[in-house]
């Protein structure tokens, strides 16, 4: 008989499943109208009704079927009985059909972390600008990502009604990364995609002297790295403080996954151990090609300002 599916395998298919209801629940909440904002720190750091939703759809749906894994989403919500209309129990059958890397076939749900953002980019989501919006559930075993999934609640928006609204990217390491279109960005040339909404001199004096040819300004980490992996810019660049584990660990796994590189602004690989803070402080700088290029142009001036 057939062994059953390595743990790791079914977290991601649930995953999967439980970024798709996700995503209904961002349309739905958007198309109610009454979106309930929230300022957290400021006005640059907003909280919706969808952000809540979703959290709390995510964390008790995996938490159901594994009870021992860490789950650390951002949000931090009230003790509200989480009702069972937000329950998500399926999962994706093509991804339990994947074989398991060797390296990963032992793990145990109590080594799991699970870091969620239920919606990344919500000052964008705010704002009408809906294709910036991603969810990410990423998945780390001894502190590495090592798998995860992005959701675009509305990939497509854009493109008429006949198109199909939303697409979930997923990927793993040592397996590969999929529901996208693995694109190079344009040969010898420097396309820079950073903050829209977090913008500050040192993001802009840092990008200022990588000399680039263009830089795009988008919201969302999870935005940024498909930016990448879809051949729309070179590199991530971000010389500040502000995202958090939750907003790099997916983007990270589906950009290992297919070759590329994503560290802080010293070149200093992130941590996702269940007690590791929370802060990504010095920065990001993330590239499919070319990492070394980016990583080498960095002025000592912005490393200096940026504390790990
Ligand atoms: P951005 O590229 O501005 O969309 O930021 C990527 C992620 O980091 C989003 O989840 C932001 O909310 C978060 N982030 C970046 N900078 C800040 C900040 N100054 N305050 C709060 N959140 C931030
Ligand atoms: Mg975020
Ligand atoms: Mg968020």
């Amino acid at each position: 008989s057939m062994a059953s599916p390595a743990l790791l395998m079914r977290v991601v298919a649930s995953a999967y499943s439980v970024a798709e209801k996700a995503a209904k629940i961002v349309r739905n909440v958007m198309s109610a109208g009454d979106l309930g904002i929230v300022e957290k720190t400021g006005a640059n750091d907003l909280q919706t009704k969808a952000d809540r939703l979703v959290q709390m759809s995510i964390c008790a749906s995996l938490a159901r079927k594994f009870p021992k894994v860490t789950i650390i989403g951002e949000e931090e919500l009230s003790t509200d009985e989480v009702t069972e209309d937000l329950i998500e129990n399926g999962h994706c059958e093509e991804i339990l059909k994947k074989t398991c890397p060797a390296q990963y076939t032992g793990i145990k749900e109590e080594e799991l972390v699970i870091w969620v953002d239920p919606l990344d980019g919500t000052k964008e989501y705010t704002e009408g600008l809906l294709d910036h919006v991603t969810v990410l559930i990423g998945i780390a075993y001894g502190g590495k990502a090592i798998a995860g999934v992005i959701n675009q609640p509305y990939y497509n928006y854009e493109a008429g009604a006949d198109a199909v609204l939303g697409r979930t990217i997923w990927g793993v390491l040592g397996i590969g990364a999929f529901g996208f279109q693995l694109t190079e960005a344009p040969a010898g040339k420097h396309i820079i995609v950073t903050t829209r909404s977090h913008s500050s001199t040192l993001v802009n004096d840092c990008i200022s002297a990588l000399n680039p040819d263009s830089v795009i300004r988008v919201g969302g980490a999870g935005n940024k790295i498909i930016q990448l992996i879809e051949g729309k810019a070179s590199a991530y660049i971000f010389a500040s403080p502000g995202c958090k584990k939750w907003d790099t660990c997916a983007p990270e796994a589906i950009l290992h996954a297919v070759g590329g590189k994503i560290t802080d602004i010293h070149g200093n690989p992130f941590q996702y151990n269940k007690d590791v803070k929370h802060m990504n402080s010095a920065g990001v700088l993330a590239t499919l090609r070319n990492y070394d290029y980016y990583a080498s142009r960095i002025p000592n001036t912005v490393k200096q300002s940026l504390v790990p």
